[in-house]
């Protein structure tokens, strides 16, 4: 029996893998963290008997720890106390805190040698090269859990090493696909959040509606699998059924296709080499059609802008994800349009000062001085 924790597991990612897991039967649940939803956190500690649950907010773990406080499970709160449960030791850690908030934690997770199930793209996006640097030297496996990189993974499987030529990353488009600059200007977080085919958390559905969630997924895969961003070809595919496929050497394409049930990857990432209990059958003959188109990067700013962010590298990713970390929390608030989350990811970027060797706090430094930007301009 695997033992595994679950970092982020009162949301959309961390909840899905508490189902995989229940169903599965096949692993041990040994921590748990989240923000601040203390309700579900109870119910899910009483469930999987976690030797540790921590809660970032402070208060919200004082109490949580009076109401587990007839069972023997350790409550850990704030910053330090995510870090510990990610450091417990699981054979596998699920990062499934959302944003740059997930970055400590995984760090913590391959500190102490665990494979990490990858939900958080951000950790990659900010800091790829150091995460394959600390992953080599810890001999720590990095399973994907993102549907697209899953996929590609999963085509890579049995794949000789230098045979794979591009990349094709699929993507929904959204909820606005085909809207002019013009339709969208005043369109409001309620519109935003209705995305065609995927259930998320708020933020990637924000994200998937800007095409950032896109840019920032080429960042994650060029880390990830270590092809150059010209070699990322991005498709609009509106049905979420290839969810991305590899190019080799020779000219063959091999893609994986499923429903859009993001707990085919979770389970994956979590059983892999293994393949795992089925969830939802394809039916490609009722589907019918799949559809693919190149994607509008004059209206959808935020996926010409990541790519130019990994093309200069540095901290330049670090600074247009926490550039629109703060954009999408100021949309979210109805404090400023859908488009200006593209203008302040940009204006961001101009400001941000980069350098070619920095460290994890360098990476943090400049995510907030891109915070502090966006909000200086707002
Ligand atoms: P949600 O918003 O649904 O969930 C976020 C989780 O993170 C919650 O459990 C939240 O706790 C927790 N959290 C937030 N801040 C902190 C913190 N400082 N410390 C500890 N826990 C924290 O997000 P999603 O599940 O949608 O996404 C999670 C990650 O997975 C993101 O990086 C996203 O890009 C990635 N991903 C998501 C997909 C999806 O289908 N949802 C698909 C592919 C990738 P609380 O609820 O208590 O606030």
């Amino acid at each position: 029996m695997k033992s595994i924790a679950i970092l982020g597991s009162t949301g959309s990612i961390g909840t899905q893998a508490l189902d995989v897991i229940s169903k599965s039967g096949d692993f041990k649940v040994v921590s748990l963290a989240a923000g601040r939803n203390i309700e579900l956190l109870e119910k899910q500690a009483r469930q999987f008997r976690p030797k540790v649950v921590a809660v970032f907010d402070a208060i919200a773990a004082q109490k949580l720890k009076a109401a587990l406080k007839d069972t023997d499970i350790k409550v850990s709160s704030g910053e330090s106390g995510v870090v510990e449960a990610a450091g417990i030791g699981a054979d596998i850690v699920l990062t499934a805190i959302v944003g740059v908030a997930g970055l400590k934690p995984t760090v913590a997770a391959i500190d102490a040698g665990s494979d990490i199930a990858l939900a958080n793209k951000e950790t990659m996006v900010t800091a790829g090269r150091i995460i394959n640097r600390m992953c080599a030297e810890k001999n720590v496996r990095i399973l994907p859990v993102d549907s697209e990189h899953s996929a590609i993974f999963q085509s890579l499987q049995g794949v000789p090493s230098g045979s794979l030529k591009r990349i094709l990353l699929t993507a929904s488009g959204g909820p606005f696909y085909g809207k002019s600059r013009d339709e969208l200007k005043n369109v409001r977080a309620a519109d935003a959040l209705k995305h065609p085919n995927w259930s998320m958390g708020s933020k990637i559905t924000i994200d998937s509606a800007t095409l950032m969630n896109k840019g920032l997924e080429v960042i994650e895969a060029v880390h990830l699998f270590g092809v150059k961003p010209d070699d990322i070809e991005v498709l609009i595919h509106r049905q979420s059924i290839l969810h991305s496929a590899v190019e080799l050497s020779d000219g063959a394409v091999i893609g994986q296709m499923g429903t859009p049930d993001m707990k085919i990857p979770i389970q994956y990432a979590f059983t892999y080499p293994e393949r795992g209990i089925s969830f939802e059958k394809l039916s490609l003959a009722d589907i019918g059609t799949l559809t693919f188109s190149k994607p509008d990067t004059k209206t959808f700013r935020c996926l010409p802008l990541c790519i130019e962010a990994i093309k200069k590298g540095g901290l330049y990713p670090a600074a247009i994800n926490g550039a629109n970390e703060q954009a999408v929390s100021l949309f979210l608030k109805g404090k400023i349009g859908f488009l200006q989350i593209a203008e302040l990811n940009e204006e961001a970027m101009l400001n941000a000062k980069s350098k070619d060797d920095y460290t994890i706090e360098d990476i943090l430094y400049a995510d907030s001085a891109a915070r502090e930007f966006v909000m200086s301009r707002v």
